[in-house]
């Protein structure tokens, strides 16, 4: 187990996007949190610092509570591979998905209780009774019982779900169950997610949100994303005069290395090549081999605007609890090997860096930035932060209609919805309406940015949140 300390914010930003007023109301509210809290915190407890949405979210989230003057902090917990191989197949099995449908029994919960306990026990030395935990997916809602007991007010905080009633959901829940239902309140991404067995007083539903100043969503002009997707050797040149910066968070200027370590198959785009780029952790679920053979074998060969693909994704190397995720790049890979000439050239995979520094997120802001369109073409998905990320840089966004995905987007209106996202074909057609009308492009680009402005912004989940506080100590 280890704490990530995070600078805090100032909210004062969030004036210039959405009024003054808006800061003011949520200064107030914070006031009235410290008075609630008073020495105490408000702990989060996840399995990762990087790499995924909840990573993503929670810096976003804390570096703004801090900045507010709320003791907000968080800690990681560990375990060894065969925990975290349990944990994704019950990620898997959340998400309706057997995946390598190994079984979660006996042995699995022994070692999960083991794993969780430690970590809890660990915990202690930090989470004084009387702190808010906040528990994060199933990897610590182990840790709930340890917490409830100790006197700590808890929180499970749920980012993932399915939309159906299903055996494997069904097969997740039995085995979160017990841990699950001692928390005074879990919080769900959608209400489809919440179990029914839990009482509708125990479940709050509240939306993600993304930091619209952090280094991967702020402002970055054209000349400064070429610069930056040129010296990662992400696109090819000419280069241009600009510098590869951005504006970090404590104000000082930022530079992205030239030696960034982006790992590419194959050779780089050219700067004017349109690029239809999904940014994902390689997950079946994502459906990275779906994009690829959608492009493919249905684009081609008259792709409209000579466009080419960009599939991105963490270096492999680095992802402690993703075990899954070399398996399914290299199947990607291999497929990508065994295409034509002529259609491997179409085709980009990309490993980006996942440490997780400003200068990284940086170029994954450069590539979202540059993308002509954006897709996300998932079997399943808890909300899909990388849409609300495409949509904040006015991208046009194709995505599955699954999951928050479709709270997101409203079909024809914010992005372009694919039904059935196993139909490669479909994806396929909507690539090729937003690929040969820059009107429609424009357009949805244009919505998906109010959309998000309006609803999916840290300063939204900040008030959200302090009203889940003000429950807890009600
Ligand atoms: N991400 C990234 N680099 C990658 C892949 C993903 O920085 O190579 C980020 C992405 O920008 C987003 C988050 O990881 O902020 C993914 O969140 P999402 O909700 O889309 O999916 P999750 O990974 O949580 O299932």
């Amino acid at each position: 187990m280890f704490e990530v300390n995070v600078t805090a914010r100032s909210a004062e930003p969030f004036a210039e996007l959405l009024g003054p007023e808006r800061v003011v109301a949520l200064q107030r509210v914070s006031e009235e949190i410290r008075g609630l809290l008073g020495a105490h915190a408000v702990f989060n407890v996840s399995s990762t610092a990087t790499g995924g949405g909840v990573a993503e979210m929670l810096r976003s989230l804390l570096r703004y509570a801090r900045g507010l003057g709320i003791l907000a902090r968080w800690a990681v917990i560990e375990g060894p591979p065969e925990f975290f191989r349990i944990t994704k197949r019950l990620h898997n099995a959340m998400h309706g998905c057997a995946g390598d449908g190994s079984p979660l029994g006996a042995a699995e919960a022994a070692l999960y209780e083991q794993v969780t306990k430690q970590n809890a026990v660990a915990l202690d030395a930090l989470i004084r009774p009387e702190d808010v935990v906040v528990c994060h997916d199933p990897q610590t809602a182990g840790l709930i019982p340890h917490f409830v007991c100790k006197g700590m007010r808890v929180v499970w905080r749920c980012h993932i779900g399915h939309d159906q009633v299903d055996p494997e959901v069904e097969l997740a829940w039995n085995f979160l169950r017990k841990y699950v239902e001692q928390a005074p309140y879990s919080v769900f991404s959608r209400q489809s997610y919440a179990p029914s067995w839990l009482h509708h007083k125990q479940t709050i539903v509240l939306p993600p949100n993304i930091d619209p100043f952090s280094a991967k969503n702020q402002f970055m002009d054209e000349a400064t994303t070429r610069a930056i997707l040129f010296d990662v050797g992400l696109v090819g040149g000419p280069r241009g005069d600009a510098p590869a910066v951005f504006s970090r968070e404590d104000g000082s200027v930022g530079r992205v290395d030239r030696q960034a370590e982006v790992v590419r198959v194959g050779p780089a785009p050219s700067w004017k090549t349109p690029l239809v780029v999904q940014v994902s952790r390689w997950d079946t679920m994502k459906d990275p081999l779906g994009v690829l053979r959608g492009f493919t074998e249905c684009l081609a060969p008259d792709i409209p605007r000579d466009a080419a693909l960009v599939l991105a994704g963490p270096g492999v190397r680095t992802v402690a609890d993703d075990p899954e995720a070399p398996q399914v790049l290299r199947s990607v890979e291999t497929y990508w090997r065994q295409l034509p000439d002529s259609l491997r050239r179409t085709a980009h995979l990309v490993q980006l860096p996942m440490e997780d520094t400003e200068e990284n997120a940086a170029i994954v802001n450069a590539l979202q930035r540059h993308a002509t369109v954006v897709v996300q073409k998932s079997l399943r998905e808890g909300f899909g932060l990388t849409v609300t990320e495409a949509m904040w840089k006015r991208r046009p966004v194709i995505a599955s209609a699954v999951g928050g995905i479709q709270d997101q987007i409203q079909d024809g209106v914010d992005g372009l919805l694919l039904r059935n996202p196993e139909d490669p074909r479909e994806f396929a057609n909507a690539l090729r309406r937003v690929l040969s009308d820059e009107a429609l492009a424009e357009r949805l680009g244009r919505a998906g940015f109010e959309r998000v402005r309006d609803e999916y912004l840290g300063i939204t989940s900040l008030e959200n949140w302090a009203a889940v506080v003000r429950l807890l100590f009600s």
